[in-house]
């Protein structure tokens, strides 16, 4: 009886570090998916097979679906045929005017409760690094440097503001914050986009946001609670209006670019 006690202390231990390990692979396989989903690499409209995606990633499917369901409530995937085949879902123009209305609240709310808690230095110099980042990533233009800097620069401020109903819209915000990005284009200086009524280039839309970026980081850390929420309000709302032009962006540039017709629209 003693070893069988024995036995089951060692048993429940187990499975209890096991469990943890795979909380941590659950995390990596979802953020690498969301990764190949934002960057492009998983188009969207594409179906792939659980075996497949488990290959490519050197995992068993068991975590892989765990991080298909927590995709899926992100509303980045769909999962079809007995939950054997994931769907990429394309954002389309309609669906990211809605979180980015909803985002001019929240990241107006958020900016305003950094200010008002004061930022740490190891924060504001995060935010710094960060738009740096973005600075550089358009020369030349490296999509996905861009995504990441952008996605995790609105989560920073979202997590700096304390306050964890905030925080629950961090998956709102990065997946919103890499949805404008157009993985396929080269030379975004050389692309012409029409915005109310005037010709700009992507490169410009991109520099008028950093200037945004920039507001909002000098806001917060001069603990100006009113000017960090309406820097923030006015950037989210400057991105508002162009993500009504989305589509017709996309089209252009994958006209521009002569992309293939399987490259999403
Ligand atoms: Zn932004």
């Amino acid at each position: 009886m003693r070893d069988g006690s024995i036995l089951h202390a060692v048993s429940t231990r187990e499975p209890a570090f096991r469990s943890m390990q795979r909380t941590r692979l659950v995390d990596d396989v979802t953020r690498e998916l969301r990764e190949m989903i934002v960057s492009g690499e998983l188009a969207a409209g594409t179906q792939l097979l659980q075996v497949d995606l488990a290959e490519r990633l050197g995992v068993s499917r068991t975590p892989l679906r765990e991080a298909f369901r927590i995709l899926e409530n992100d509303g980045l995937v769909r999962t079809s045929n007995g939950n054997r085949t994931i769907e990429v879902v394309t954002i389309d123009a309609r669906q990211l005017r809605e979180m980015y209305e909803l985002r001019e609240v929240i990241d107006g709310l958020a900016a305003r409760l950094a200010a008002r808690a004061g930022i740490s230095d190891e924060t504001e110099h995060d935010l710094r690094r960060l738009l740096d980042d973005m600075e550089a990533s358009t020369k030349p233009y490296d999509p996905s440097r861009r995504i990441e800097a952008h996605a995790r620069f609105h989560s920073l401020i979202a997590e700096a503001s304390g306050n964890h109903r905030v925080k629950d819209f961090l998956p709102l915000i990065r997946v919103s914050s890499a949805a404008l990005y157009l993985p396929f284009i080269n030379d975004p200086s050389a692309v012409a986009l029409v915005d109310e009524g005037h010709l700009i280039t992507h490169k410009e839309a991109m520099d008028s946001a950093q200037q945004g970026h920039e507001a909002i980081v000098d806001a917060i850390v001069a603990g100006n609670a009113r000017k960090a929420e309406a820097a923030a309000r006015r950037h989210i709302a400057g991105t508002l209006r162009w993500v009504d032009r989305l589509d017709e962006w996309r089209e252009a540039i994958a006209a521009a670019q002569e992309v293939d017709s399987s490259a999403p629209a």
